[in-house]
């Protein structure tokens, strides 16, 4: 279905993104990946999925310009690299603020401006941005990454409306929790900012926002991604599709 497409889907050595990447590379596309991680992994995934890799580091627009100038003209851009700090707001480092602001806002724009113009070319794109539960419902402690993710609502909303006549959509997935390293490694902060032990965490914190109790899987966001780059998904822009269980219909 995505033969002929080339798509760059940033954060995808790991979690959400990879299996993004894998269920764009199944459907035939072309997959560029970014992310971090040990290169002998990183290889062995390029090799399975028929990809190549761009490590740039998104929190650095010099770097993010450089990775899209080397990539080239692309048909789907996946804005899905993003990291996660929990502390309250009068512990919160400031350079944790800035980094998750860089990384999970910023480095959209970054990508997106540079996108624009090779769709505008063809007529056609998609944009698809892992936002999450957290673009539309706050939680304590997580202020950087709720504004963040607010924020990249609002501006996949902004440039929906700019581009809906040239055959490029714009969409977000808020995805609740889905289990990967993101949601692993925040459960020892979450644990000491709110005094609880890791099962604690977990059902009372984690789970308790969902009402089906169970942790949303990489491959269910990765399906809807697929759909969104399909022919019957044309005329859905600047949508923010929910998969979190239920947790933000309270
Ligand atoms: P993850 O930690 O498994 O993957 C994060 C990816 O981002 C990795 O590939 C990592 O290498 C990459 N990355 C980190 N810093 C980077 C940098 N400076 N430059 C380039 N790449 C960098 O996390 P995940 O859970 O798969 O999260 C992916 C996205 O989904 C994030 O935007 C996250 O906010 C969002 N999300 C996750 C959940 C969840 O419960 N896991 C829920 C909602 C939204």
């Amino acid at each position: 279905m995505l033969k002929d497409r080339r798509a760059l889907v940033t954060g995808s050595t790991s979690g959400i993104g990879l299996a993004i990447a894998r269920a764009l590379a199944a459907e035939g596309a072309e997959v560029i990946l970014n992310g971090l991680g040990d290169p002998a992994a990183i290889r062995q995934l390029c090799e399975e999925l028929g990809a190549t890799h761009n490590g740039a580091n998104l929190m650095d627009p010099a770097a993010i310009a450089g990775m899209m100038e080397e990539v080239g003209p692309i048909d789907i851009l996946v804005n899905n690299a993003g990291m996660q700090h929990v502390a309250p707001v009068e512990d919160f480092p400031p350079e944790k603020w800035d980094s998750i602001i860089a990384l999970n806002l910023s480095a959209a724009f970054h990508t997106t401006r540079a996108a624009v113009p090779g769709m505008k070319a063809k007529g056609w794109g998609r944009i698809i941005n892992t936002a999450s539960a957290h673009s539309l419902a706050a939680s304590p402690f997580k202020s950087a990454y709720v504004a963040a993710k607010h924020g990249l609502a609002g501006f996949t909303k902004t440039i929906a409306l700019e581009l809906a006549t040239h055959g490029i959509t714009a969409n977000c997935i808020s995805p609740g929790y889905v289990w990967t390293p993101l949601v692993e490694n925040q459960i020892p902060d979450t644990m000491a900012a709110r005094g609880l032990t890791r099962e604690a965490v977990i059902n009372d914190v984690l789970l308790a926002k969902q009402p089906t109790k169970s942790f949303v899987l990489p491959e269910d966001v990765a399906a809807m991604a697929v759909f969104l780059c399909g022919e019957a998904a044309r005329n859905i822009t600047g949508a923010n599709y929910t998969i979190d269980g239920g947790w933000t219909a309270e």
